[in-house]
């Protein structure tokens, strides 16, 4: 294998906890791939990452269905005026997928956001919002039911809460959509979430997931609408996404196609590359990133690396 760059950027807004991201870029005979499991992820379950990123370097993506991807706008715990912004600035996104259940905020606050969404939106938009597994089961019915109504229609909420039964619950007492993200994460049993009847709509991920390939047969398998997430990437990632995105079969909800959650270039200070995947008319585009100005690690964070990648090519 070549040698294995890696890169490091500050994040403009904090993400997951996170104020920096940092990776591995890695060179084969198709080009480039990305393997940045984050740091809470022991070697065992960074695994798949690692195939995902020789996938994209060694044997490239599948054939593309479209040229180009619909993807969502994400907007973070911010007040309304912001989130309004972030959505105007965003590219032309029509569907805007909003972060809720931030520690600290109320439910007043979440209701003005995503009041302040859909007025960004206008009617022909779509809302999501996102509580990363924080509810219990009554608060995600009650908080939903506001929610639903501030946006005048969610499209459906993003993991409400953590456990495959308590989503199952949620999505039989709630009239929202339900979508799983968190529950699908772990390779080993991501089809556990459709045959519990947990999910409308499955996000996955091409990382964490062990490829593009890998999600296709999971797609498949599933039998849902699957929506196309970031784990965060630089644009080497994010074309393995929009390389997925691309890939599946046409996925719609109430005859809307879904559109990608792989906006996220912006979140990054610096990306990999004078060419970043940004959305423009609401679109990704299907086409390979060549990482030509890489934010430089400091030498602790590329040894920290570089030994993370030895030992987990180790475990294959
Ligand atoms: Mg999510």
């Amino acid at each position: 294998m070549p040698h294995p760059v890696v890169y490091s950027t500050a994040l403009r807004t904090r993400f997951r906890g996170l104020d920096r991201r940092d990776g591995v870029l890695l060179r084969g005979d198709a080009g480039w791939g990305e393997f940045s499991p984050f740091w809470d992820y022991d070697d065992a379950v960074s695994v798949p990452w690692l195939a995902a990123a020789r996938e994209a370097a060694e044997t490239g993506y599948p054939a593309a269905l479209r040229p180009r991807v619909p993807v969502n706008v994400t907007v973070p715990a911010v007040g309304p005026e912001r989130a309004a912004e972030i959505v105007r600035a965003s590219g032309g996104c029509t569907t805007a997928k909003i972060k809720v259940a931030e520690p600290g905020q109320t439910l007043a606050d979440e209701v003005e956001r995503v009041a302040a969404v859909r007025e960004a939106l206008g009617p022909g938009g779509h809302v999501r919002v996102d509580a990363n597994a924080a509810w219990d089961v009554d608060t995600a019915i009650s908080r939903l039911a506001e929610l639903d109504r501030a946006a005048g229609g969610l499209q459906y909420a993003e993991q409400p809460v953590a456990g495959v039964e308590d989503l199952a619950e949620v999505r039989r007492r709630s009239g929202v959509r339900i979508a799983a993200d968190e529950s699908v994460r772990r390779a080993e049993d991501p089809l556990r979430v459709a045959r519990a009847g947990a999910a409308d709509v499955l996000v996955l991920k091409v990382q964490p997931l062990g490829g593009v390939r890998a999600c296709l047969r999971i797609a498949e398998e599933a039998g849902l609408p699957v929506v196309v997430s970031s784990a965060l990437e630089s644009s080497v990632g994010l074309a393995a996404g929009v390389a997925l995105a691309a890939a599946l079969p046409e996925h719609t909800l109430d005859g809307v196609p879904l559109a990608a959650g792989l906006a996220t270039g912006h979140l990054l200070e610096d990306d990999v590359t004078s060419d970043p995947l940004l959305p423009a008319g609401g679109h990704l585009p299907v086409r390979p990133v060549e990482p030509d100005a890489v934010p430089a690690a400091d030498d602790e964070t590329r040894a920290r690396w570089l030994a993370r990648l030895e030992s987990v090519a180790a475990l294959r």
